[in-house]
């Protein structure tokens, strides 16, 4: 049953203490970094995202508190892959966390309920976060800790033929996940950031944050700057799935206006739902898409280095011809 396993890992908070006082490095501000990753979530069901049912009034009211990035791209639609890149800021071919593919056939009649049982697992997991967040109060850890609220995928309603299984496609409604991060001294508290970002980026931001270092190998880049209101700049989001009948990996590359996925290309300002395929009328777009894609695997292949920094003619060839 979907909400069996939809929130298994709720709240799968990872605490990481960077406490300076506590650990040999002595770079580090000393701020503490718990880290909530909800599992399965979409961002279009939160209230703080414009859902219109009251799904998660502790969300909303740490929303206000906090920097809301309204578009945030995950690099992988299962848990395992996707809390790697979330974790080691590389994409999936780079970690090598991979999975199985699988999927159901779309039940009619049956969406409206297992939307309804989705929303009461979102204000289960909402109860909790609200708990949560008060044992913060409570223990005296609010004002010397950094959270950051997210999730691995989304969930997919028969936008696509299929529902209740999310493993098996890279359409939005399986990539999109909220990310909120609310800082103890208020930085960007009621702020929204609505360039796309991704999931590959949280682990520089918090490092940024806790000022410790940023390693080289990261694919992401930290958000520090963003979210005090320096300029962002435009972000190509990679994800990818893995089947097992394939040895290539399924991909997808997203912008704010296109998505490449399967060898067609999305408008997505015209075209959110994914419902069209206007390659016939794109082919230098498309070129560029499979030529970022097809360097990114390469590299990703014989190194962990930075796909965003291999990308840099392409995305200068896609800005050339006024795409981006
Ligand atoms: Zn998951």
């Amino acid at each position: 049953m979907l909400n069996s396993r939809l929130f298994a890992t709720i709240l799968a908070s990872l605490l990481v203490l960077l406490q300076s006082g506590c650990t040999a490095d002595p770079q580090g501000n000393g701020l503490n970094v718990l880290l909530v990753s909800v599992d399965t979530l979409r961002p279009d069901h939160l209230g703080c995202y414009g859902y219109a049912r009251d799904t998660s009034p502790n969300l909303d009211a740490f929303c206000r508190e906090s920097v809301v990035f309204r578009q945030t791209i995950a690099q992988a639609p299962s848990t395992l892959p996707s809390h790697a890149s979330i974790l080691t800021s590389l994409l999936p071919a780079q970690h090598g966390a991979l999975f199985a593919d699988r999927s159901r056939p779309l039940a009619p009649g049956m969406l409206e309920f297992i939307e309804g049982a989705y929303d009461a697992e979102i204000r289960s997991m909402d109860r909790a976060l609200g708990k949560l967040l008060s044992l913060l109060e409570d223990l005296g850890l609010a004002d010397s800790t950094l959270v950051v609220f997210t999730s691995d995928h989304g969930e997919e309603f028969g936008e696509h033929g299929w529902y209740g299984w999310h493993a098996h496609t890279l359409y939005d409604e399986l990539l999109r996940v909220p990310l909120v991060v609310r800082f103890p001294d208020g930085l960007g508290a009621g702020h929204e950031i609505s360039r796309q970002v991704r999931s590959l980026d949280i682990a520089p931001t918090v490092l940024e944050a806790v000022e410790l270092a940023v390693p080289e190998q990261f694919g992401g880049i930290g958000l520090l700057g963003a979210i005090r209101g320096e300029p962002l700049e435009r972000l190509f989001a990679i994800s990818q799935k893995d089947i097992p009948t394939s040895r290539e990996p399924v991909t997808s590359v997203r912008t704010e206006r296109w998505k490449y996925y399967n060898g067609v290309l999305y408008d997505l300002k015209n075209d959110p739902e994914e419902q069209f395929d206007v390659s016939n009328s794109h082919w230098d777009l498309v070129k560029g898409f499979r030529t970022m894609l097809d360097e990114t695997f390469e590299h990703a292949q014989s190194s962990t280095g930075d796909p965003v920094e291999l990308d840099a003619e392409t995305r200068r060839q896609l800005e050339a011809l006024g795409y981006l």
